[in-house]
Formats: C-alpha cells, sequence, structure tokens
C-alpha cells in the first residue's frame, strides 16, 4: 500500500468525481473543491469533504490534483494574483490532469519551480468509464523526481502511465491521441454511412470492420451508429462519454502545437472543421461520435 496522502482535488466534472472518488478509495484524505454548485452535490453524494473555495481545499494538503475543462481555468488557478502558487507550501506536489495547450502547461509548470514546487502535466486518456473503473492511461511531462512522487497516486487512478518528457511534454502526446482519435471517429462514421446508403447492415458491417484493418477503438468500443454496440453514446442519443466541443477544443490545441513547429496536419484540420460543424448544428454537448450526423442525418 502505497503511503497516503492529504490531497486537494479540484474540478469535479465527468472526469475529476471518479478520480477524486478512487483516491478517497485507495485510503486518502481528500479535501475537494468545484466552482459548480451540482457538481459539489454530486461529490457531497459521494461521501467528499469539499471545501469552500481552491485555498481552502489545499490548506495541510501536501498534493493538489486539477482536472478542469481548458487552459484559462488551469491558469487561473495557478497563476496570478492570490492564486494557487502564491500560497502552496514549497514542497507541495502539483498534478494536473486538465487537457490544456501545451504552452499553457509549460508555464504553469515553470512557474511552479520557480515557487520550489514540484508539478507535472498529467492528462489522461480512457473516458469517463476509465475513470470510474480505475483504469486510465496517465501521458505525463514534467521532472522524473515528480512523477515518481505522484506515481502511488496516479496508480490509484489509473493503469497506464508514459512519461514523455519535460513540461509541456505530456500534453503534446495527449494532443496527438486525440487528433488521432477524431479523424479515425469520423472516417469510421463516414464509412459506415456508405455501406447503409448501399443497402448493407450496419451492425454486420461494424463487425467485419472489427476484425479487419480499418480496426480502432471507433469500431469496437464507441462505435458511431446507433444500434451496433447498445452501450456506446450512439445507442443512447450520443448522450454522455467525450463532449464533441471537448474534441473540438483538442483539435484546436492540435492545430495550435502543428503551427508553432511548421508541421503539418492536413486531416487533423480538416477534422477540427467538421467538430466546429457539429457544434454550429447543436450537437456540440452530445458524445463526438455524433460527428458521423454531417454525413447521415438519420443516424
Ligand atoms: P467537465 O466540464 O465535466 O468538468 C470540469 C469541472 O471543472 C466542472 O465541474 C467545472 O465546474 C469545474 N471548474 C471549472 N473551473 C473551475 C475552477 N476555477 N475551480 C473549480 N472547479 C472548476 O469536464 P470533464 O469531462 O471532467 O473534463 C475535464 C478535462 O479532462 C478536460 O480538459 C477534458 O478535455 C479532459 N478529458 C475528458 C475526457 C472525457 O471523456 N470527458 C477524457 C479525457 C480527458
Amino acid at each position: 500500500m502505497s503511503e497516503l496522502q492529504r490531497i486537494a482535488f479540484i474540478g469535479l466534472g465527468n472526469m475529476g468525481l471518479p478520480m477524486a472518488a478512487n483516491l478517497a478509495k485507495a485510503g486518502h484524505r481528500i479535501t475537494a473543491f468545484d466552482s459548480s454548485a451540482d457538481a459539489i452535490t454530486k461529490a457531497q453524494a459521494q461521501g467528499l469533504a469539499i471545501a469552500s473555495s481552491a485555498r481552502e481545499a489545499t490548506e495541510g494538503a501536501a498534493v493538489v490534483v486539477s482536472m478542469l475543462p481548458a487552459s484559462r481555468h488551469v491558469e487561473a488557478l495557478y497563476l496570478g494574483d492570490g492564486a494557487l502558487l502564491d500560497i502552496l507550501s514549497p514542497g507541495t506536489l502539483v498534478i494536473d490532469c486538465s487537457t490544456i495547450a501545451p504552452e499553457s502547461a509549460k508555464k504553469v509548470g515553470q512557474a511552479a519551480a520557480a515557487k520550489g514546487l514540484a508539478m507535472i502535466d498529467a492528462p489522461v486518456s480512457g473516458g469517463t468509464a476509465g475513470a470510474a473503473a480505475g483504469t486510465l492511461t496517465f501521458i505525463v511531462g514534467g521532472e522524473a523526481a515528480a512523477l515518481e512522487r505522484a506515481r502511488p497516486i496516479l496508480q490509484a487512478m489509473g493503469k497506464n502511465i508514459f512519461h514523455m518528457g519535460e513540461a509541456g511534454a505530456g500534453q503534446v502526446a495527449k494532443l496527438c491521441n486525440n487528433m488521432a482519435l477524431g479523424v479515425i471517429m469520423a472516417v469510421t462514421g463516414e464509412a459506415i454511412a456508405l455501406g447503409v446508403a448501399h443497402g448493407l447492415d450496419a451492425k454486420v458491417l461494424s463487425q467485419m470492420m472489427t476484425v479487419s484493418t480499418s480496426r480502432s477503438w471507433a469500431t469496437e468500443v464507441c462505435n458511431p451508429w446507433p444500434g451496433v454496440l447498445e452501450n456506446a453514446p450512439a445507442s443512447r442519443g450520443y448522450s454522455g462519454g467525450f463532449g464533441s466541443d471537448l474534441m473540438l477544443k483538442d483539435l484546436g490545441l492540435a492545430v495550435e502545437a502543428a503551427m508553432s513547429v511548421g508541421a503539418t496536419i492536413p486531416l487533423g484540420e480538416l477534422a477540427r472543421n467538421m467538430y466546429a460543424l457539429n457544434k454550429q448544428a447543436g450537437r456540440g454537448g452530445l458524445d463526438f461520435s455524433s460527428v458521423v450526423k454531417l454525413v447521415a442525418a438519420d443516424s
């Protein structure tokens, strides 16, 4: 059993709440905070101790874990006047699991180091199901020594840990993964729609693809066609899962990351536009597999 810690957990949304619950289950003492009353109510129902602010949550904590939507939320929490980096005791370990811009992660990581704090960016893959099951993959950037301190905490929430390099490297790797996922989901939907337009059965077509060369997470776990997989968001009106707007955010970050080094990502840019069109069609809040509706309105 790893050393049990006093942990402040900030951000109790679709991902943060099950992650914090798994830390509590492992015996860590959690004090949590979220800015949404609804999220707090759900966290209290799970027995988590709630503080009245992020600052209060960190009082006496050896570790801070954050799981927030985007760069601006993470920068607001840690940087600037009265933000967390100004009040945490030197030696505190900071783990940010949000998916944010690599530049933003680097900026916060360097500011933390300047204050004598150990910080890693540790975005995750595995979705809400992985968060609940404690099987997430952590994709880490930062000093190896900080990762070693964080390892037992990450292991209480996940199964795989990859150290990608220095601060911000975890975010770069996460964007590579999600860019590929966004493209694969869109083209899988397109392929199934083509088959259905020719009269094929979407289920049989997907079963064939799942044991053939176009096999992917999109064919076998989160199939975008309704009725193919009972537990996929597509079979419950595209509710739950990974929001289309979060995929749009990640593809926008991939485009920025590509521009910053002069890389070309033609399919990534096309996919970003497809998820932007999905948002314009009113599906930003639905699971990202709803992007299939751009090419098959009756799906
Ligand atoms: P979410 O919108 O469900 O949760 C975010 C929570 O942060 C909300 O409850 C919000 O109230 C809270 N929050 C925002 N600003 C805050 C602040 N200043 N202080 C305290 N709380 C604050 O989002 P999510 O689905 O949990 O995703 C969180 C992050 O994880 C995102 O960066 C997302 O891209 C990434 N991610 C999500 C998934 C997924 O399947 N949902 C998978 C992998 C990674």
